[in-house]
């Protein structure tokens, strides 16, 4: 039988976009409560305040827009809140109603798909909340002020339930992944905290004392 998790022990939603690009970053935010405001966390934030407007709802020709709605899934582990959730009724199509879901970003599409899996997730709670099917929500860019369509195929479904389990796999131990100096670091927020230069530093430490510890068992 399919594993759910109780109310007291659900993550974060927010946190699986910090997961998807970084484990380490996540880490950093969720496990140890460590936070740097920059540029782009304080614009983001004011674009969610702009969404962030509970209760309310609005009507565009046949489509409800309802913001802010609280979600969550036992299923995999999370909660959170949407920015917009799209609801349209086809009178033509025997009262068939479509839920999509849409997420609001500062700046422009990225190189990986921390967005996706984030919109994705969020889609996932609805589904489980609400016992329908959403096949596709909206990632609106704030830089490009469009909105792009992402699927949500079985491909992207299978990758939000593996981060959400290893999510809860390392939160229940309490463990911050070590950091892996890469290209994705010059854009971290977290670049100052996590000092993940560090880590070559150490692995070349290692290998030394480890060489000196060979030299003094031989002798
Ligand atoms: S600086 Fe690099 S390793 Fe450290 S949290 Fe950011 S992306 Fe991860």
């Amino acid at each position: 039988m399919e594993k759910l998790y109780e109310e007291d022990d659900l993550l974060a939603l927010s946190g699986i976009q910090h997961f998807a690009f970084c484990e380490r970053q996540w880490g950093l935010i969720h496990v140890e409560s460590q936070w740097v405001e920059n540029v782009k966390t304080v614009e983001g934030k004011n674009m969610h305040k702009r969404v962030d407007d509970p209760y309310f709802t609005e009507t565009r020709g046949d489509v409800k827009i309802v913001r802010s709605v609280p979600l969550m899934s036992k299923t995999l582990g999370l909660y959170g809140v949407a920015d917009v959730i799209e609801i349209q009724q086809h009178d033509d199509n025997f009262g068939i109603v479509n839920y999509s879901i849409v997420e609001y970003k500062r700046g422009k599409p990225k190189a990986d798909d921390r967005d996706q899996v984030q919109l994705c997730a969020q889609a996932l709670c609805l589904e489980e909340m609400l016992a329908i099917t959403i096949n596709y929500g909206y990632l609106f860019y704030g830089e490009t002020k469009h909105r792009y369509r992402v699927e949500f195929n079985n491909c992207l479904r299978t990758r939000v339930q593996e981060l959400a389990q290893r999510m809860h796999l390392l939160f229940e131990k309490g463990q911050t992944p070590p950091a892996v100096y890469n290209k994705k670091c010059k854009n971290c927020s977290l670049f100052d905290i996590c000092v993940p230069e560090l880590s070559k530093v150490n692995k070349r430490t290692q290998k030394y004392l480890s060489r000196v510890f060979d030299d003094m068992r031989i002798e």
